[in-house]
């Protein structure tokens, strides 16, 4: 038995320990102020976030599932209101519109990128009599076609909210960063997103200033002045821990980005060196059954919160199971679409989603976190090029 390196799926402690004693000051800092939740912490981090998105307005909140929802509810969408979203996304994207009584409307994703495909969009669109908004998602840290989306909205009156909790620092066909567009752009700092905090948070931009307004109220309970409410709100506060804690990283997410991009390089070469093609190519095409991430053409910019490979559904779980015997791990982002998922059966018949359907079969996420090193890089394909060449 040969010894082999340890690669998990993420390696988070790799990451502290380049920001043990940044971070050790940050959090002692706010401990001396006694100053828990919001203020100025939360104050200066939105600040910052708004200039790094590009977007006037940016609004902290507890975690990117509320960053959606707070958003719905600034937009009045609820009872009976229906929202165009993918299926293949993380529950949270439909959690958030079912949360308010709303129903969402489920839209294939393109093969090639799992992002809503504007066909499917515009299919079941047609089905709907009380569309409220449109709620694309950008996954694994790519912009989904905001041209062809805001197209469609535009034509109907529909505002759009981009679930961009995978995608800070994203930039789409026009080299604009996610967040930058006139819609509301919802994200998340999980300690596994690309800018992760210690703990829950999230963080909505938008364009409109008494929107803004709105979501600020709306985090507090709907409360303005204090103890009087306009509206009815929730309890959806930023931690100052959580925003020092977010500040200190923000300073680093460019170079993050960079080593994500160049992990990603470094797979795409040594795959494509043993015949593996992207993601546009369909697997039924044939050469060796392994497809990397399509990446878009510079200005546009990936960030890689994940990096995904598509392989025949047959082989998905054994490949899983023999990187995770050589000590690599690996996830699958999303083994059930969501229109698949029990919560929302409505006893009719699912529309078929045969794209979304497909990729929950056939796709692996494996590491391509920063600090990852090049053996680690070369451990993973090796075992995967093996594999698959073995079992093909
Ligand atoms: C992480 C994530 C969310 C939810 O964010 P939380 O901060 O975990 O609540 C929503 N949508 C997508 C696509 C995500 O990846």
């Amino acid at each position: 038995m040969g010894t082999h390196p340890e690669v998990p799926l993420l390696d988070l402690q790799a990451q502290y320990e380049t920001l043990r004693s940044e971070m050790e000051e940050a959090v002692r800092s706010v401990f001396e102020s006694q100053r828990f939740i919001l203020g100025d912490e939360v104050r200066a981090l939105e600040q910052e976030i708004a200039a790094y998105c590009d977007a006037p307005h940016a609004i902290g909140c507890a975690s990117g599932s509320d960053a959606l929802l707070l958003a719905l509810m600034a937009l009045d969408v609820g009872p009976g209101d229906q929202v165009l979203l993918p299926t293949y996304t993380f529950f949270a994207t439909a959690g958030s519109v079912a949360r308010l009584g709303a129903e969402p409307v489920f839209v294939d994703i393109d093969p090639a990128t799992y992002n809503v495909d504007p066909d499917s969009l515009a299919r079941a669109a047609s089905g709907c009599s009380r569309l409220a908004a449109v709620m694309p998602v950008h996954l694994y840290g790519q912009v989904c076609d905001l041209d062809a989306l805001e197209r469609f909205a535009g034509e109907r009156g529909l505002p759009i909210i981009e679930d961009a909790a995978q995608a800070i620092g994203a930039r789409d066909a026009e080299g604009r960063a996610a967040g930058s567009r006139p819609n509301i752009a919802c994200f998340s700092f999980f300690p596994s997103k690309n800018l992760g905090g210690a703990g829950d948070g999230g963080m909505i931009t938008c364009h409109d200033e008494a929107l803004a307004d709105k979501l600020a109220v709306l985090r507090v309970h709907g409360s303005k002045p204090k103890y009087h409410h306009q509206l009815v709100g929730i309890n959806s506060r930023l931690d100052a821990l959580q925003a020092a804690v977010l500040r200190v990283k923000l300073r680093h997410l460019e170079r993050w980005h960079l080593a994500r991009a160049e992990n990603a390089d470094r797979y795409e070469d040594l795959f494509r060196k043993a015949g593996a093609v992207d993601s546009r190519t369909p697997l039924a095409d044939g050469g060796l059954p392994l497809r990397v991430p399509s990446r878009p053409a510079p200005p546009a910019r990936h960030v890689f919160n994940q990096y995904v490979l598509r392989v025949p559904a047959q082989l998905r779980d054994p490949l899983r199971e023999h990187l995770g015997g050589q000590g690599v791990g690996s996830e699958v982002y999303y083994p059930i679409p969501l229109h698949a998922q029990a919560c929302f059966q409505t006893g009719q018949p699912s529309p078929a989603l045969p794209v979304s359907e497909a990729a929950a079969l056939e796709t692996i996420a494996i590491p391509i976190y920063p600090e990852l090193r090049a053996e680690q890089i070369e451990h993973v394909a090796t075992c995967t090029v093996d594999f698959l060449e073995r079992n093909a």
